[in-house]
């Protein structure tokens, strides 16, 4: 089942603000099994959305449209929308007495424009919205849904949540899916591709793999789609055959400080780091997370050589012999961190961000990871690039995926 997504708005076209309306929109729509072809943004113009309304209709069973329904504006949507499905705009007591409920809810008064949101195609169905005054739209024509939207993001998620999508499960009864998301790391995209050919080779229809690379780590998502779910497991069990012996985290598709989080927590385990080249960007990707607190004990951003001796107990001999940049000190700063704070984990990394810097042992991206738990320390060397920032996440997100390793 095809969906097309298209979103009204001369704002998006300008560069002003940035379509996230479309990402949302389409990870739910792939979530439940429609395949998305198409999205399209164009402007707030009558001829310019009848243009999008035909040419969606003609290729999608689901579209989806946002924006255009302000009160200041939704007369040339409706109209379009009327026109397309032969219909006329009316009078709709259903819209005008939910208009009447969310307003006295805010203590307004029911104005003139808001009058006009009232005034609805006579044969569409009605998507009513609790947390603004323009409703949605759902209209059916050949067995296909289009449903048009407001464009502001919290109304957009609330209808698409509460309203749009038990229309489109009640539409499509029988559309399936399902999947499994692998996470990967140490190996760049194209090995990982040039490893998996021949997997990728035995797939049966209904079952595909994305890569989606994330700042050092690979999500593998392997998808099945209708009759093919029901062999999603066998061709995971395949998956996980040919990723042997790369480091692997297998599971839902979550953020890699939610795993840590979701680890920490039903192990009952804290965790703390020692950072110098991530300036504490691991700290602050874990504490984002609510509830922190339960599991996160504190860090330390070491980034003087200094600092690693005096407050994390590096021994000095220790830098001089093997240099700040390497196994044993990144080993010695997670073990320090551990001592220091008492936590059951200890992460630490030491490296060279870049873009400057670096020499030939250690050039410019190189990363040594360590993670201490009160078992064994276990250290790891990474190679990134040559940009700074972009270092910094892989470095935090590299640190993240050893510590589920442990
Ligand atoms: P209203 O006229 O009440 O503002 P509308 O349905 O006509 O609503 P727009 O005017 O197009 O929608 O957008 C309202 C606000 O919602 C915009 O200022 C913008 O910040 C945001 N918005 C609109 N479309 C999108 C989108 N596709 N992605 C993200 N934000 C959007």
């Amino acid at each position: 089942m095809d969906a097309i997504i298209v979103t009204i708005g001369d704002e998006i076209l300008m560069g002003q603000i940035l379509d996230t309306n479309s990402k949302f929109i389409a990870s739910k729509l792939t979530d439940s099994g429609f395949e998305v072809v198409e999205m399209m943004s164009v402007k707030d113009e009558a001829l310019a959305i009848k243009d999008a309304v035909e040419r969606s209709m003609s290729r999608a069973d689901v579209v989806i449209f946002t924006g255009g329904l302000g009160p200041t504006r939704d007369d040339k949507t409706k109209q379009v929308l009327a026109d397309y499905f032969g219909t006329r705009l009316v009078h709709s007591p259903e819209a005008y007495e939910w208009l009447l409920e969310i307003l006295a809810k805010k203590s307004l008064q029911m104005n003139k424009l808001n009058e006009g949101q009232a005034v609805q195609p006579e044969n569409c169905r009605l998507l009513k919205n609790d947390v603004g005054t323009a409703c949605g739209m759902c209209f059916e024509r050949d067995g296909k849904l289009l449903f048009s939207l407001p464009g502001v993001p919290m109304e957009m998620v609330f209808l698409m949540d509460n309203r749009v999508m038990p229309v489109i499960v009640e539409h499509y009864p029988f559309l399936k899916l399902d999947f499994t998301v692998y996470k990967v790391y140490g190996i760049t995209e194209s090995d990982l591709a040039i490893r998996l050919e021949s997997f990728e080779d035995s797939l049966p229809s209904g079952i595909g793999l994305a890569y989606l690379p994330e700042y050092g780590v690979i999500k593998l998502r392997l998808t099945a789609h209708g009759h093919a779910v029901e062999f999603l497991d066998e061709y995971a069990h395949k998956l996980e055959l040919a990723l042997d012996g790369l480091k692997i985290q297998h599971g839902a598709d979550k953020s890699l400080p939610i795993e840590v989080a979701e680890m920490m927590k039903s192990s009952g385990r804290t965790i703390s780091c020692a950072e110098s080249c991530t300036g504490g960007n691991i700290a602050h990707e874990l504490t984002l997370l609510p509830g922190a607190s339960e599991w996160f004990v504190g860090g330390v951003v070491s980034y003087a050589t200094e600092l690693k001796s005096s407050i994390l107990g590096v021994p000095s001999e220790l830098v001089g012999q093997c240099g700040v940049v390497s196994g044993e000190v990144a080993r010695a700063m997670a073990e320090g961190v551990r001592r220091v704070t008492g936590s059951y984990y200890g992460v630490a990394t030491t490296g060279v961000a870049g873009p400057t810097g670096g020499d030939e042992v250690n050039p410019v991206g190189t990363v040594w990871i360590a993670v201490a738990s009160p078992n064994e320390t276990i250290a790891k060397c990474f190679h990134f690039s040559t940009n700074r920032e972009r270092n910094i996440s892989k470095a935090t997100n590299a640190a993240l995926m050893m510590v589920l390793e442990r």
